[in-house]
């Protein structure tokens, strides 16, 4: 049975209930307006803990003042429904803004240097990370899992958040979960019902392009230069899609490369109109071996 409780004071207490010794606990942090890809993470949840705890917040210091805050999609009853046949033991779904910003709140957690947080999504949505860094770090506080479920969907955001549980020495095993696409390629995204239907029907060339990128790779380039402009060409046949970027880094620190060495990732981001979508792909330079990232948290290095 899934307990919905809205109030910290709530959720302290059903977790009280719920904490045994040897027990543990693994969370699920979500914004809502859930699909098939909160539910990969909630499964992966499930099958490496005892209690699942997920939580729906759209959290408003991770958007821009211009981004779509007050339009993201909010389908609580639906979301409860899809949590209940998940399995999962507990939501803390809070109504307020002020439940999780208490007056006066003014301490935040920053990734602040050149090689994470002003790359990729940190250079395009300014104070995004740190939005996000602050409430993924308050949930740890919280909820004191002992695994947390991200996907690789937002690999920045995972990359970041398994590097913040290191530094800060958070007890939390940072997991991070493959995309869930579609099946014509379109990575599953609660902002995908914003695209009218002929950017719906064109929006599979964010994944085409990424296949160009491992197909390049595969054949064994690896002037990343090449890969890249491999990639933007094929984003480049469809006009409306306005890229942001289009790059590949070093899948363990984001670092910037010029010549592809062990495992990579390729990332695309850009706008269908106002909707602006993500994707990725992790290459390693032998095709078919698994990639090192998607593993535990000590993969994670970050220099
Ligand atoms: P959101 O509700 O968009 O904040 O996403 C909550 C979590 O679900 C994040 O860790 C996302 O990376 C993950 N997620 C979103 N879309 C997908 C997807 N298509 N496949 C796997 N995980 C996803």
């Amino acid at each position: 049975m899934l307990r919905t409780v809205t109030t910290i004071d709530d959720l302290r207490t059903s977790l009280g209930l719920l904490r045994f010794p040897d027990h543990t606990i693994g969370l699920v942090p979500t914004m809502g307006a859930l699909h098939a890809g909160h539910r990969t993470l909630l499964e992966a949840s499930s099958a490496a803990t005892e209690f699942t705890v997920a939580t729906i917040f759209v959290n408003p210091t991770q958007f821009g003042p211009h981004e779509d805050y007050d339009a993201y999609p909010r389908t609580l009853e639906a979301d409860q429904a899809l949590l209940e046949d998940a399995g999962v033991s507990l939501l803390f779904a809070p109504k307020a803004i002020t439940d999780l910003y208490h007056p006066g709140f003014g301490t935040w957690v920053l990734a602040k240097d050149a090689e994470s947080d002003d790359i990729l999504c940190g250079a395009h949505r300014p104070g995004h990370f740190r939005g996000v860094l602050t409430i993924v770090a308050k949930l740890f506080n919280l909820i004191q899992p002992d695994m947390a479920f991200f996907g690789q969907k937002d690999f920045q955001q995972a990359w970041l958040i398994r590097r913040m549980a290191r530094d800060l020495d958070m007890p939390v095993d940072v997991r991070i979960v493959p995309t869930v696409r579609e099946d014509d390629g379109v990575a599953l995204s609660s902002r995908n019902r914003f695209l009218s239907p002929t950017d719906r029907a064109a929006a599979p060339v964010l994944s085409e392009a990424l296949a160009v990128g491992r197909t390049l790779i595969e054949a064994g380039v690896r002037q990343v230069s090449q890969v890249e402009a491999g990639m933007v060409a094929v984003l480049n046949t469809v006009p409306a899609f306005k890229l942001q970027y289009c790059e590949v880094r070093a899948a363990d620190t984001l670092e910037a490369l010029d010549r592809i060495d062990g495992e990579v990732v390729l990332a695309i981001a850009g706008f269908f109109g106002k909707t602006r979508l993500i994707d990725n792909d992790l290459v390693t330079l032998t095709p078919g071996s698994p990639s090192s990232i998607l593993q535990g948290a000590s993969s994670c290095s970050a220099n």
